[in-house]
């Protein structure tokens, strides 16, 4: 049984969980500290999902179709049981891709176990190399030491080809991006350049602060030739790129001046439950107290696949012709 194709003929085919809306930084284009505005906006513990009803929506999507499940947050890692959690989803039949993103301050204490229970792979936000730089954006928390240090202990716990996500604002951390790429050259880790993008509510958006990607691509050209690599699915996010003296690969993840929504098959859960066909969404459908009512596994399957079928979303190929910013959901609640 696969959910049928949306309105714009794409199929269901990854889902993105947020685990958790806290974290442990404060990243000013997601969490700025400024935006909590001193007191807990945090959903409370029985508010969340369960393990088991993580577990449970998982199965039911990978009945669905759904092959690739990335773990999100906040920060993934601060949840309570989080390796015992990725224990539980990994040998779910059909998951054949279980993806974490981080921001890797944890991973010290953590790759270990998320090996052992089974995790594919591993994707780290990092911001820059420049230690002001990333605290800067990062609301004043955390060190790049401390996200090399988790990037050193998933490589010793056996994980290869790390994601190294990072969001470029001009003026703000573009002046520090070729530092990263050299550093993360031969190292068998794919930057990805994300363009600023006006998730949520409260990260003070503007398009004058987005660095376009064919911009970086220059540039970076310019100083290591490059040539394009073929995505292995339509539904990949980022446009690839190898080096041309075999170095490796970047990524440009180009939402503002070059939107994927054509293909984009992604579904997404937040941390209490409720389910959104768009990362740009305003408006979800509450699948927690269904389960917590006793809904079927069958009937839950049947809920989704009415969901994805009246889906149409395309927010970014629709963001320059909208009027104004609109409302969206909070990244930190969405996951990314
Ligand atoms: S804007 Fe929405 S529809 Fe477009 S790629 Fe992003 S999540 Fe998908």
């Amino acid at each position: 049984m696969t959910a049928p194709n949306d309105t714009l003929g794409r199929p269901l085919k990854d889902l993105r969980i947020s685990v958790l809306d806290r974290c442990n930084l404060r990243c000013t284009y997601c969490m700025p500290e400024e935006s909590l505005n001193g007191r807990g906006v945090f959903l409370p513990p029985h508010h969340l999902l369960s393990d088991g009803e993580i577990e449970f929506l998982a199965r039911v999507f990978a009945t669905l179709g759904v092959h690739k499940l990335r773990l999100t947050g906040g920060e993934p890692l601060l949840r309570p049981g989080f390796n015992e959690l990725v224990g539980r989803l990994s040998p779910i039949p059909g998951l054949t891709d279980l993806a974490l993103t981080t921001n890797a301050v944890l991973l010290p204490r953590n790759a270990i176990a998320l090996k052992t229970a089974g995790l594919t792979r591993i994707t780290v936000s990092m911001d820059s190399l420049d230690d002001k730089v990333f605290r800067d954006m990062a609301g004043g928390r955390g060190s790049v030491q401390e996200v090399l240090d988790g990037i050193a202990a998933a490589e010793t716990a056996g994980f290869e080809q790390l994601k190294i996500n990072t969001v470029v604002q001009r003026d703000v951390n573009d002046h520090t991006i070729m530092d990263l790429i050299s550093h993360f050259r031969n190292t068998g880790h794919t930057v990805r350049l994300i363009e600023f993008m006006d998730v949520g509510n409260v990260n003070h958006w503007d398009r004058n602060l987005v660095v376009p990607s064919a911009e970086l691509l220059k540039s970076i050209h310019d100083q290591w030739p490059l040539r394009p690599v073929a995505s292995q699915a339509a539904s990949e996010t980022a446009r690839r790129y190898e080096f041309v003296d075999g170095a490796g690969e970047i990524g440009f993840i180009s939402s503002i001046t070059e939107p994927f929504c054509g293909d984009c098959t992604r579904a997404r859960i937040t941390a209490n439950g409720v389910f959104y066909s768009c990362l740009f969404s305003a408006h979800g459908t509450e699948l927690r107290d269904k389960i917590r009512a006793g809904m079927s596994a069958e009937e839950m399957a049947a809920e989704i696949m009415g969901l994805w079928s009246k889906r149409g979303d395309r927010y970014s190929e629709l963001r320059n012709r909208l009027p104004r910013r609109q409302p969206h959901v909070e990244m930190y609640r969405m996951g990314g």
